[in-house]
């Protein structure tokens, strides 16, 4: 598919630096959209405000020495916050919004509906009488309450075509949209901030793809593009050497680091280049070049073992 006005994007979360998992996501991202003719936007999603202010300035630097560029300057998901509220209000309008009292635990203790997939919301709040919520909002108090979506009575789990992963079959549940605290949960936001910048192509880890029917149900709620006018595809995470996913326990793994070990950032590139089969081994390759390249049918579908800098930096 080619989408000459559309965009793909990467969303970065500024909660630390980026690891050769999160580059090579980064990489996918853009080779997607650039090869099909897209824009490439970046977005800071940087909504929790506990996180790193000087991480998101480390993740963009580090993008850009591997080669990547986008489109105008880094959006901050921050910053869009009114886009959040007007949606969540028209929810609430069409009488989509509930509130939630429920602690992890209560969830975890409630009995699960028939046919729930694991961890889905049960249901407590969902038909409360406005006189049972005032009660409950004193009992929490100073806690308050969390906003969730009520699903549509017999909606049906929105299924789609994954550009990786083939068909994709979902299962929903009454998810959070605002957390007690306030905060915007992702799946609104992600939902609302793409379709604000013109997004038509997600491309992202595919830890997030038991999100993406929730991400539907609401672009249908709230009428925005979905799919097929949307193309998502959830690219296989980088795995450490214990089978989990790449983390800072497996040494070095951020560009800095790996730096500080002698691997320049076009090595990185050359390596993430090599296990996307975008490259041979020990070939220098200029990320143009793997535009050209790139052929989504061929990329590899498993996940990758991260094979540590001194194998990285020999192969
Ligand atoms: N911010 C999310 C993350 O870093 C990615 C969200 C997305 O691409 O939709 O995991």
């Amino acid at each position: 598919m080619t989408g000459a006005n559309g965009a793909g994007r990467y969303a970065p979360s500024p909660s630390g630096d980026l690891h050769v998992g999160n580059l090579r996501t980064a990489l996918l991202a853009w080779c997607f959209a650039r090869a099909s003719g897209r824009r490439f936007l970046m977005r800071v999603e940087d909504l929790d405000r506990a996180r790193d202010a000087g991480a998101a300035a480390r993740q963009l630097d580090d993008l850009s020495r591997i080669g990547l560029d986008w489109d105008g300057e880094a959006v901050l998901q921050s910053e869009l916050g009114r886009g959040h509220d007007a949606a969540i209000d028209r929810l609430a309008e069409a009488g989509l919004v509930y509130e939630c009292t429920c602690t992890r635990a209560d969830i975890l203790a409630a009995p699960s509906a028939p046919h729930a997939p694991p961890g889905a919301y049960p249901g407590t709040c969902r038909d409360r009488s406005e006189a049972e919520r005032a009660r409950e909002r004193q009992r929490i108090a100073p806690r308050r309450p969390a906003l969730r979506l009520r699903v549509p009575t017999g909606m049906a789990a929105p299924e789609f075509d994954d550009r990786i992963r083939g068909r994709v079959v979902g299962e929903i549940d009454d998810f959070v949209l605002r957390r007690g605290d306030g905060t915007v949960a992702y799946n609104l936001a992600v939902v609302v901030d793409d379709a604000a910048m013109g997004i038509d192509q997600v491309v992202r880890g595919d830890d997030l793809v038991t999100s993406t029917p929730r991400h539907i149900v609401l672009q249908r709620l709230l009428g925005l593009p979905s799919p097929p006018d949307v193309e998502f595809a959830h690219v296989p995470l980088v795995l450490g050497s214990l089978g989990a996913r790449l983390a800072k326990r497996d040494g070095a793994v951020t560009l800095a680091d790996l730096r500080s070990a002698g691997a320049s950032a076009e090595k990185v590139l050359a390596v993430l280049a090599q296990s996307l089969d975008l490259a041979a081994p020990g070939e220098r390759v200029h990320p143009q070049l793997l535009v050209e390249r790139f052929d989504p049918g061929a990329l590899p579908r498993s996940a990758w073992v991260w094979p540590g800098l001194e194998n990285a930096a020999t192969s």
